[in-house]
């Protein structure tokens, strides 16, 4: 894990003052980091029957595709209001300042099928918490939640405490 921690290249004061931006685009510009991302997945969860991968707009969308192709799966993204064009549910949800929304297309996944949720971070908890919400009123069962970076300092896994979690990479400290 520790390759893939070296690769991440932390921006200070991104997008605003005081936040430590964690940068995956210098992890995936490598080929052999970004394919032991999409390899170490695959290990955690290819025992797991899984339908459908659903990726967060937008970092997720680059693990999850990479994903879906290696299993055949399909792919579904959530994504940020106004994006997706046909009928859509949505979820919103609290940030530290204000509120944010997440959409799904309402065909996006069929009830029972098993899904797993791919995002390159969490934070708080709360896009990951969105997310399952949606795919859990489509009558998705979650299989299983991956991301590379957790911010552990910030508690998020306790909102998503009752999936499965996968993380490559933890940070206890700013
Ligand atoms: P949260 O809902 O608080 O868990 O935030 C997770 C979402 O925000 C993910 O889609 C991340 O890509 C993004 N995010 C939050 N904090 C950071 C950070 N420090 N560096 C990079 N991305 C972040």
């Amino acid at each position: 894990m520790e390759q893939i921690k070296e690769k991440i290249r932390n921006v200070p004061d991104f997008p605003k003052k005081g936040i430590q931006f964690k940068d995956i685009t210098t992890l995936t510009k490598e080929g052999k980091s970004f394919a032991r991302v999409i390899d170490l997945f695959d290990e955690r969860f290819r025992e797991k029957n899984i339908d459908v991968i659903v990726g967060i707009e937008s970092r997720g969308f680059i693990f999850g595709g990479a994903l879906a192709y290696k299993w055949k799966t399909g792919f579904v993204p959530v994504r940020k209001p106004g994006k997706l064009p046909a009928e859509k549910i949505q979820e919103t949800y609290e940030l530290e300042y204000g509120t944010d929304t997440l959409e799904i297309h309402t065909d996006a996944i069929r009830s029972g099928q098993r899904v797993l949720i791919i995002d390159d971070l969490v934070a708080t908890g709360g896009t990951l918490a969105a997310t399952a919400k949606l795919v859990e009123r489509l009558g998705g069962i979650i299989a299983g939640m991956a991301f590379v970076i957790e911010l552990a300092f910030l508690n998020g896994r306790e909102k998503i405490s009752q999936y499965d979690l996968c993380t490559l990479v933890t940070y206890d400290s700013e």
